[in-house]
């Protein structure tokens, strides 16, 4: 975290008073944006004001309209909670997985107003997909009494990498029937807003450095483990996209070159030890079972879902410490379905993860899970579209 002690004010003219407490509300106003909610002493904490100035501020900025304030506990004493007001407008946040789609609304602060999960057939088309998106979106807002202009911008997930700069699905062959999807001009047509789309395993990554078990590291990288394997890495607080959206895509790092054939074409990559069907596939012998079934298995007990759950775990533990040895992260945070097996899957990872990277005085990288959980990499993408709001100038912020 970034603490600063004193306010520079080299862009406005010295001594001026009125600068430099409009330099103070801005300050004021990103710290909520970029955390969400903070209470007014961790808002002195990070801004490097005093108490009594963020004090005066928010009571300003809230008498405005632009904060709004609630009074909470933290650590057992009663704090005032800061946040965005509704009023400065709603984001939308869409994630696309494998069989279902998440979308979360959220306020300026992202504050989450209303989620939903709708099943998708498997091998969707993006056209198909895209559309019942944006009428997911649409009845959202509807069912919040949203007015019309108050949705500022939506952010997407999907699951195979995307050229941000285009909004386009660059990878061939990782996302049945979404090859070359124009997903961000599609969706910016129905909308009217901008639309950011990303890797959902980046997403993951940027709300789990944000705003979950890897707020105040730097760097962070993210493994989400579902239906296939995904990674993310955040540097200095940005994400490590590489130059079509390709970078920490870990669920094609080679474990095994003599390994079996991936869906993308190469041998042995991480996906085909440790991907969903892969893992039910080795207890085929039981009838059909799904990843949640093993997952159950494991947690009550049962020997056969546990070794699967371990070996899984060993193998990302050994992909990771090839990443780690590149990246040299202060943490790995583990998401996706696969990290509800908790600690039955994080502990051989933790293990293999320590055998395989170089000795550090700093010891090795964290492994944690998810704080987020399910709904990580639709947080991940309410916050693209916040940034994309305020960036864009059209966030309501008088400051
Ligand atoms: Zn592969």
């Amino acid at each position: 975290m970034c603490i600063v002690t004193e306010v520079r004010t080299d862009r406005v003219t010295p001594g001026s008073q009125t600068s430099l407490r409009e330099a103070n509300r801005a300050r004021i106003v990103s710290a909520v944006q970029q955390r969400g909610s903070l209470t007014q002493v961790e808002l002195a904490g990070t801004t490097g004001l005093s108490p009594a100035t963020v004090s005066n501020i928010v009571k300003e900025l809230s008498a405005a309209g632009v904060l709004h304030t609630a009074p909470s506990t933290r650590s057992g004493r009663r704090a005032q909670l800061v946040t965005l007001a509704r009023s400065l407008g709603l984001v939308a946040g869409v994630h696309f997985g494998a069989r279902s789609m998440r979308v979360a609304l959220a306020d300026a602060s992202l504050r989450v107003i209303s989620e939903e999960r709708m099943p998708l057939a498997p091998d969707h088309r993006a056209d198909v997909g895209l559309r019942r998106a944006a009428m997911l979106v649409e009845e959202m807002a509807a069912s919040v009494e949203a007015g019309a202009g108050e949705l500022l911008a939506v952010g997407i997930g999907v699951p195979a990498p995307v050229d941000v700069r285009t909004g386009t699905v660059s990878s061939a062959g990782l996302l049945r029937g979404w090859d070359g999807a124009e997903v961000g001009t599609e969706l910016g047509a129905t909308f009217g807003v901008p639309v950011g789309v990303d890797n959902d395993a980046n997403l993951g990554a940027l709300a789990e450095a944000r705003l979950g078990a890897g707020a105040g590291y730097d760097p962070v990288v993210y493994l989400r483990v579902s239906h296939g394997v995904g990674g993310g890495i955040v540097l200095g607080g940005q994400l490590l996209r590489g130059r079509r959206g390709a970078a920490g895509e870990i669920g094609h790092v080679t474990i095994d070159e003599n390994g079996p054939v991936c869906r993308c074409g190469n041998r042995g990559c991480l996906e085909t030890f440790v991907g969903s069907h892969v893992l039910v596939g080795m207890l085929a012998g039981r009838g059909h079972l799904t990843l949640a079934d093993v997952i159950a298995g494991a947690l009550a007990g049962d020997a056969g879902c546990r070794r699967v759950v371990y070996d899984a775990g060993q193998h990302l533990g050994v992909a990771a410490a090839n990443l780690c040895n590149i990246v040299d992260p202060e943490v790995v945070v583990v998401g996706g379905q696969l990290a509800e097996a908790g600690e039955l899957l994080l502990d051989p990872m933790r293990t293999a993860l320590e055998q395989r990277t170089l000795p550090s005085a700093a010891g090795p990288p964290q492994v944690l899970a998810t704080s987020l959980g399910a709904w990580a990499e639709a947080r991940g993408a309410l916050v693209v579209a916040l940034d994309l709001a305020r960036d864009r100038g059209t966030l309501g912020v008088g400051v």
